[in-house]
């Protein structure tokens, strides 16, 4: 059992952990006001809910 967790279990995690980061960088963005993590906008603007402003999609101001 113990060769189940050498390199091919590595490369499974590391497979999960960077389809993980994609489907998390196509769900979320960075509030361009305060840096934070939020809702990616997919139509019109949406309201931060740290910084209590409004953005929307590309837009970046820091
Ligand atoms: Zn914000």
């Amino acid at each position: 059992m113990e060769f189940l967790l050498g390199p091919p279990f590595m490369v499974g995690v590391a497979v999960v952990v960077g389809l993980g980061l994609i489907y998390a960088r196509r769900t979320y963005q960075r509030c361009p006001h305060c840096g934070r993590l939020v809702r990616r906008v997919a139509q019109g603007w949406l309201r931060c809910g740290f910084c209590g402003r409004q953005y929307r999609r590309g837009l970046r101001l820091r």
